[in-house]
């Protein structure tokens, strides 16, 4: 195989404490990877401003007109970190590459591991995936949520790897699959395991951030994961139909029993408490399922609209 053009794509959302430094440190390992002949000349930085309403496209503009390496693309507002890896990807494939990695702004994953990630490149694979060695940096609830999100999946017939994050490297023939999806919630961890490529795994570390703060809270990593389980797995479905049917023989078994204390028991005025509770754990029942439905009507509703994924302001090339 012939050795690649490589881009780095970076979601960027107020991020103007590290984009610089962020920029410079990516800068040294596109250097270096050309120096040891891994990659071509033309490899190059491909920053996605996610709507920052700091500096952070300040400084992109500079560095652009510093250094023709790296390139540019603004949101008109912010979109959220999904569509930013999207337009990151997207977008290097339209200025022309044959593989992008994707890295986060805050440098927390190890950049010199893009040298793996080429490595295996080079090997034949499509997709490689950056899965964590530990997730020391995490709080306890965010390790045992994020850790639980993973099983569930898996158990949802979701291939994901535990761990894996949105640091990865992808070939052109993966891009041009994803550009074939026309649908706008693409959830990129589940999408690169599916499609059927060939898939690598890289180890990599992760470091605290050193500048700036988490742009994730709870709800968004909440909405992350439901979009990931709905756009993913029909399996809630099929869970409501397989409760509805144990629930039906349920009934049957207590409608019996409740016809035997009437006719030859004589004691039916009694229980009152059982059909509070039985009130109280059909009505939950029922708006848990209608819940997860809601979830998919949400997914039908949000494709259906057909919206553009993203609106581009400007780009720098
Ligand atoms: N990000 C983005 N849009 C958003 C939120 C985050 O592009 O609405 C970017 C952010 O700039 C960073 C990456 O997504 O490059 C990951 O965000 P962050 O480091 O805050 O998340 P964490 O590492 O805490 O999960
Ligand atoms: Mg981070």
């Amino acid at each position: 195989m012939k050795k690649p053009t490589l881009a780095i794509a970076v979601p960027c959302y107020n991020e103007e404490l590290c984009v610089e430094s962020t920029v410079e440190s990516l800068i040294e390992v596109l250097s270096d990877l050309m120096a040891k002949d891994k990659i071509n000349p033309d490899s190059f930085l491909y920053l996605v401003d996610d709507g920052s309403k700091d500096k952070t496209w300040d400084i992109i503009s500079r560095l652009h007109e510093k250094n023709n390496l790296v390139k540019g693309l603004k949101f008109i507002r912010n979109f959220g970190n999904q569509k930013a890896h999207i337009a990151g990807l997207l977008g290097a494939r339209e200025m022309g590459c044959d593989c992008v990695v994707s890295i986060d702004a805050d440098l927390q994953q190890d950049q010199w591991a893009i040298e793996k990630f080429i490595d295996k490149y080079m090997e034949g694979a499509d997709v490689v995936s950056g899965v964590r060695n530990s997730r020391d940096t995490d709080t306890f609830l965010k390790k045992t949520t994020a850790l639980c999100f993973y099983k569930f999946m898996n158990i949802l017939g979701v291939n994901i790897p535990v761990n894996q994050s949105d640091y990865r490297l992808v070939s052109k023939k993966a891009l041009d699959i994803l550009a074939m999806y026309p649908e706008k919630q693409v959830f990129l961890r589940g999408f690169f395991n599916e499609i059927g490529l060939k898939n690598e795994i890289v180890y990599f570390d992760v470091k605290p951030r050193l500048q700036g703060e988490s742009k994730f809270n709870y709800m968004s990593l909440i909405g992350l994961a439901l979009n990931g389980i709905t756009s993913f797995s029909i399996t809630p479905l099929r869970i409501i139909a397989v409760l509805g049917f144990f629930m039906a023989v349920f009934a049957i078994g207590l409608g019996v029993e409740v016809l035997i204390e009437k006719y030859f028991l004589h004691t039916s005025p009694a229980g009152w408490a059982t059909i509070i509770v039985l009130m109280a754990f059909f009505g939950g029942l029922q708006l848990f399922c209608m819940g997860i439905i809601g979830e998919y009507l949400g997914q039908v509703y949000r494709e259906v609209k057909a919206r553009p994924r993203y609106i581009v302001e400007t780009e720098l090339k």
